[in-house]
Parts: structure tokens; sequence; C-alpha cells
């Protein structure tokens, strides 16, 4: 019997204008937040406590400053997303986040089928330890056929090119993958024709809320060379030490995109949350359905629209940070 997993409390905002009202609102809180951070960054190496929703128990994230950076000024910035890593379980921040909101927060049962757009992760095998249907694949570049397997039972797909039937999944989860696809639009429109009426598509990748559009910091020309728009961001890539460039940060305009591809709502989700050892900086998912609209409330997590009296998330993370902060 898989342990029980609450909602994370989250915000969400369908568009960048709902964003802004939201900084207006919160800004004091959000300026607490900040002074946390740079405090914590003269830290370097220290662990906070929390209840895992992997692990199902309390439990220490390690944060160090690997994967940090310097900006202009020389202050160094942690990689909050990519560290705060639980002991028990072993995933980070975002990981632990994006499996906390598939359980608790769209609450797919554990019957559900779950596509993955990765399959060599930690994070994969957490999700298939309580999803026994979940199915994930990588981009091999092994010439393995598309929805087929290679030698070490790895699946190929490409995400603008699904091998899958239409309607498959009740749930697509792809993380920071989108943003290595020149063609994202087709990848969208195959995430949407591979969900099922009222499947849920949850996805994260980078992502600048100051951004109403995508940056777009490389092309594929036809002739399949790349065009550098600004200079080359490459990515840790579990199949390659080169790693994979970084071809977009996406703006507000991809909740559009999902719009226009298949989706029938689409809502960025704000996660922080100290009880759940989700700290340092805000983290952004995209929250998409297919083919029924989101309850039009924000400010108290996601319900669907059909759930009427449905309880949003425990409280909003708004007030229950406000009172972490301050109290
Ligand atoms: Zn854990």
């Amino acid at each position: 019997m898989p342990h029980e997993i609450g909602p994370l409390g989250v915000f969400t905002c369908s568009n960048q204008s709902e964003y802004t009202a939201f900084v207006a609102r919160h800004a004091r809180m959000l300026a607490r937040v900040a002074a946390n951070e740079a405090e914590a960054a003269k830290r370097g190496h220290f662990h906070t406590t929390g209840w895992c929703a992997v692990c199902g128990t309390r439990s220490q994230f390690i944060m160090d400053d690997s994967s940090s950076w310097l900006d202009a000024n020389g202050d160094r910035h942690l990689n909050w997303r990519e560290r705060l890593q639980c002991v028990g379980c072993g995933l980070n921040n975002r990981m632990r986040a994006a499996f906390q909101l598939m359980c608790g927060n769209l609450r797919l049962e554990p019957s559900r089928r779950i596509y993955l757009t990765e399959q060599t992760t930690r994070f994969y095998k957490a999700l298939r330890r309580r999803f026994p249907k979940v199915v994930g694949s990588e981009y091999l570049r092994d010439n393995t056929a598309n929805g087929a397997s290679n030698f070490a039972g790895i699946r190929h797909e490409d995400v603008t090119a699904l091998s899958f039937p239409d309607g498959s999944f009740d749930c697509i989860g792809s993380f920071d993958v989108l943003e290595h696809v020149s063609d994202f639009y087709r990848a969208i429109a195959e995430f949407a024709r591979c969900l099922a009426p009222d499947g849920w598509l949850l996805l994260s990748a980078p992502f600048n809320p100051q951004f109403a559009r995508h940056q777009v910091r490389a092309v594929s020309l036809p002739d399949a060379t790349i065009h550098h728009i600004l200079p080359p961001e490459y990515h840790g890539d579990p199949l390659s030490s080169e790693g994979v460039l970084c071809f977009y940060h996406f703006g507000w305009s991809l909740l559009d995109d999902f719009r226009s591809l298949g989706f029938s709502d689409a809502r960025m989700a704000l996660v922080y949350s100290t009880r759940n050892g989700n700290t340092g900086r805000l983290l952004y998912f995209v929250i998409a359905r297919r083919g029924r609209p989101l309850r039009a409330s924000v400010d108290g997590g996601l319900a669907d629209a059909k759930g009427g009296g449905r309880r949003p998330a425990n409280g909003s993370w708004s007030r229950a940070l406000w009172d972490r902060l301050t109290g």
C-alpha cells in the first residue's frame, strides 16, 4: 500500500499579469525569500529538514554549492532547483516537487498510465515504484528505432514524433527536456495527442517570469546546422558527457502555446514550501489539462472544474509561507 501524499501548496498563474499581481501582493514575502537565499549562499554547505513526499517521512535535504554560479557583481547563487537532495531517496528539490504534484495535487492513483520523457534517472525509478504502468524513454543516439528499446532496455522516443497511439496516457511528465527540442510546438502537440481526455501534462523547463515571450538562443536550420543567436548553453545529459544544447528559455507565451495546441487550460504553478523542503527560490511547473478547463480561482491550489467543493491544496502556499517566515 503506497503511503498517503498530501498536496503541495501552490500558487497558479494563467498569464503574466496574474504573476505581476501576485508579486505586488506578496512583495514583502518575496523580499524575505530573496534575503534568506542571499544569506544561505554565504553558508555554502548545509542541510534543511522537511517532509519528503517520495520517502513518506521527514528527511534531510542537502544543500551545497555544486552547480552554483557567480553573477556580474561576483555574488554567488546556489542552484536550489537541482540541489536540496534528500538523504533518503536522493531526489533533488525539482524532482521531489514534481513527484508530490503528480501524487498529491493531481491525485493520480497508482493504477494510472504515465509517460515520462526520461528513463535513466532516479526520478523515473522513484515513480516506477509507485506507478507500475509508467513508461519512460530517452532520446537515444544509437540507431534504436522510435518506440523500440536498446540492449540496455532503454526505450527510444523522439518527442516530436511519439510512437504511442492516441490517448495512451493519463499523465505525461516532461522535466527539463522541452528547451532542447528545436521544434517544441510539435512536441506539445504530440503530448496532447498521446493524452486521454482529461489527461494531465506536468512540465518544467527553463522559465523566466520576466519574459512575455520565449528567448530563442539557437535555431536549427533546414540543413541541420545550428545557428547560435546567444552564447551556446549546454545542459547536463544523462547519456552523454558533452551535454545537450539549450534552444530556449521560455516566457509566459508558453501557456498560450499549450492552449493553442490541444490543451483546454494551462497554468504556471509556483512552488515554495518550507514544510516540504522546496525552498531557496520559487520552482515553476506548467500544469495543463487536455479537454476540461481548470477552475478559474487562484491562490487556492488546483482543483478541476467538475470538482466543485473538492478541497484546494492545503491552504494557499502564500499564507503558509508567510506564517513561517514571519512567525
Ligand atoms: Zn526522500
